[in-house]
């Protein structure tokens, strides 16, 4: 978290009224805290796509519910995007295994933590790998159920669900801690909780996998969407034109061909099937390919000729560009 301030292409408020203008060449997106985010997000045609810019969340009330708007769209986007909470921009910090490889731990079921939490302490000796490996973690202390929480206590808590955030981070995945929210904190809650009560608990997880479900609903490659992607290289064009390519011209210069019959292609990798996908199983939509026995999700021109041909991303594209 540091005080640089980057220029964000797209800034996400939450909660408040909508503001009146947004800074220069910054698209402004609002979303409201009455639980119908999810709705609002689905209807926006906002995609992940468009938080792959450089975005930033607003968080414009100090309120649990502002969390749970701020964990969805990070679900949606999946990666903790930078916000602004109690006036202060906190930049999601990166934080990889510090101090080199780390002893393996047993997994924990639960680890409580307080918000007051510093940096140095979550990162030292062993306690990264425990919260690292920890099946959950619940952030006790500082939350109560006042909704009006002092800006200096909701920067405490975003700031600490970054970091666990941070710290419990997997490919592809990110892990958010619960909040242990009570009106009086009291001792003995620790013991129900860590006997599975979840009734004191608020999801921070549960919040982030809604919004990741509005991503896999939204098709990012719709031509209507909020705004094309900006600060571009010409590297990311490149891939990006190579990635448009038709992909069944794509699939002929691989030496597959469609089956007239069902429509189906045959795969490009047929070395992968036991009978070399003699009965073509791969299916063709939306310019992308999918091979049910090869590939988890359907591959674009670009990543069809790098699982194909075994080419780097860049090779790939080359390749793609020497149709003639
Ligand atoms: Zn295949």
């Amino acid at each position: 978290m540091t005080s640089e301030k980057p220029d964000y292409a797209l800034r996400i408020t939450v909660g408040g009224s909508p503001a009146a203008e947004s800074p220069e060449g910054c698209v402004e997106f609002h979303l409201p805290v009455d639980g119908s985010h999810l709705d609002v997000l689905e209807k926006s045609g906002l995609t992940s796509a468009d938080t792959k810019t450089k975005t930033l969340v607003v968080l414009r009330e100090n309120s649990l519910a502002a969390l749970l708007v701020y964990a969805a769209l990070c679900g949606m986007s999946s990666r903790t995007l930078d916000c602004e909470a109690g006036g202060t921009l906190c930049r999601f910090v990166n934080v990889s295994n510090p101090g080199g490889p780390q002893p393996e731990v047993a997994p924990e079921d639960l680890i409580l933590l307080g918000v007051d939490l510093d940096f140095s302490e979550m990162l030292a000796g062993g306690n990264f790998m425990r919260v690292h490996a920890a099946k959950k973690v619940v952030l006790a202390g500082a939350f109560s159920t006042n909704p009006n929480l002092s800006s200096a206590e909701f920067l405490e808590i975003v700031q600490a669900v970054m970091l666990v955030a941070s710290v419990r981070q997997r490919p592809g995945t990110g892990r958010y801690p619960s909040l242990y929210v009570s009106p009086v904190p009291d001792p003995s809650d620790e013991e129900r909780i860590r006997q599975g009560d979840t009734s004191l608990l608020v999801d921070l997880e549960a919040a982030r996998k809604d919004g990741g479900k509005v991503r896999r609903s939204s098709r990012t490659d719709d031509r209507s969407e909020l705004m094309p992607p900006v600060d571009l290289t010409p590297r990311q064009r490149t891939l990006l034109a190579a990635a448009d390519t038709d992909v069944e011209r794509t699939l002929v210069r691989l030496n597959s061909h469609r089956n007239m019959d069902t429509g189906l292609w045959r795969c490009s990798r047929p070395g992968n099937h036991r009978n070399g996908d003699a009965n073509p199983s791969s299916h063709v939509e939306d310019n992308k390919v999918r091979c049910y026995k090869c590939d988890l999700e359907p591959l674009d021109s670009l990543r069809l000729v790098v699982e194909t041909l075994g080419l780097s991303p860049d090779d790939a594209a080359v390749w793609l560009a020497s149709d003639k």
